[in-house]
């Protein structure tokens, strides 16, 4: 994994960027949605090794899930608005895969199970691996997650949103004057 708040940061700003309503709803869920795939951590305690497609960057972090969460997260409390929620939901949801196979560490991502279980790195990964667990994360390793994500996740985002917001105020300008 990033860590917690590299993903989140990443929900964010697509719910930013692409939702034109910001709706609160859907800005919530996308950071979630980023988070989630790391829920598998568990199965560790269930005694599933890494590798097995259950594990930890195994079916959670797969396409298939993705396109099945963000399907029923956008029937539930889309509303008016399922293709938007679905977009954003499901490139939210992705994007902690796509992160992850980026990182430094740990297994690659099995993007395609249940299809098939391989795991995948991109051949670009700049941003350090995340412990897994709190207490590892308060250590030096900690820190050098921290400014790796900064540098590759945050510094990214942060003029993402900068000029999306220089965009709609611009668009807004635009309309009270014609
Ligand atoms: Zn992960």
């Amino acid at each position: 994994m990033a860590s917690v708040f590299g993903h989140a940061l990443v929900g964010a700003t697509l719910s930013k960027v692409l939702d034109k309503n910001q709706m609160k709803l859907l800005l919530v869920l996308a950071m979630i949605s980023a988070i989630l795939p790391d829920i598998d951590v568990l199965a560790f305690k269930f005694g599933y090794a890494y590798e097995h497609w259950l594990g930890h960057r195994g079916f959670t972090h797969s396409i298939f899930f993705a396109v099945i969460w963000s399907g029923i997260l956008s029937l539930i409390f889309g509303k008016s608005n399922k293709m938007i929620f679905f977009v954003v939901l499901f490139l939210a949801t992705i994007s902690h895969a796509v992160l992850d196979a980026m990182t430094t560490g740990g297994l690659g991502v099995g993007f395609f199970i249940p299809f098939e279980n391989t795991r995948y790195f991109f051949s670009c990964r700049p941003i350090q691996v995340s412990p897994i667990g709190i207490s590892k994360f308060f250590s030096e390793w900690g820190v050098r997650v921290i400014l790796s994500e900064l540098l590759w996740i945050g510094v990214p985002c942060i003029v993402i949103l900068f000029f999306n917001k220089i965009t709609q105020k611009f668009s807004t300008t635009k309309k009270q004057y014609s």
